[in-house]
């Protein structure tokens, strides 16, 4: 019986490990990835198209104008915003998507898909936070300072989320998140149709 897709939506501070949870949650091969657009410049590395769509500003506010985003958000002086058609194609082909993003456009999502899962991925605790991003790299010290203030601020939001996990390992967070999202897959509410089905096939015996 086909079920219906599910918008899964990970958010957490910089250096919690969202990325590399997310990157496995991927290979699992039971989710689509939303790449988000942003205004900030590419890191080291990050492909254009592959790990964001990497726009000027002047691109982006003419995407939010057009209503081309689902949701979007400021942070640490930059854009972020969530394509809107790939996700709607996705889900309406029954998939799961994975949106990474910040509390901001997490709430905004929540308010247009009340039926979306809402996940905050942590570390163990704020000194491992810090040495993660120290020891990523790709931020001057002043960035890094900003990120460390936004992910205390990103907090204050965590009981507005459905699940709290704790990355101790890829593995276990990873593991932890497909659990949830499997048991939110049987919820009684995501499969209303059953009942409808079991009563046609009732009636055929
Ligand atoms: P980073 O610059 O480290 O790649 O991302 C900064 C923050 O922006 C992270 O918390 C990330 O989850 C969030 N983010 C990435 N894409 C989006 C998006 O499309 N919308 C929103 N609201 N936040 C995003």
């Amino acid at each position: 019986m086909k079920k219906e897709g599910m918008l899964v939506i990970i958010s957490g501070p910089s250096g919690a490990g969202k990325g590399t949870v997310v990157t496995e949650l991927i290979k699992t091969g039971e989710f689509s990835l939303s790449i988000s657009a942003t205004t900030r410049k590419p890191r080291p590395g990050e492909i254009d198209g592959t790990h964001y769509y990497f726009y000027d500003k002047e691109t982006f506010e003419t995407m939010q104008k057009k209503n081309q985003l689902l949701e979007w958000a400021e942070f640490c002086g930059n854009y972020y915003g969530t394509p809107r058609k790939y996700v709607e194609k996705q889900m309406a082909e029954g998939k799961n998507v994975i949106l990474e993003i910040e509390v901001q456009g997490a709430l905004q999502i929540k308010e247009l898909y009340p039926e979306c899962v809402l996940v905050f991925l942590i570390p163990p605790n704020l000194e491992e936070l810090g040495r993660r991003l120290i020891k990523r790299g790709t931020e001057d010290k002043q960035t890094i300072n900003r990120r460390i203030h936004r992910a205390l601020e990103e907090m204050e939001f965590i009981l507005q989320y459905d699940y709290i996990v704790i990355n101790e390992t890829i593995q276990k967070a990873t593991e932890d998140i497909c659990a949830i999202v499997k048991a939110e897959s049987m919820k009684s509410s995501r499969n209303t149709k059953i009942k409808e089905q079991f009563k046609g096939e009732i009636e055929l015996c």
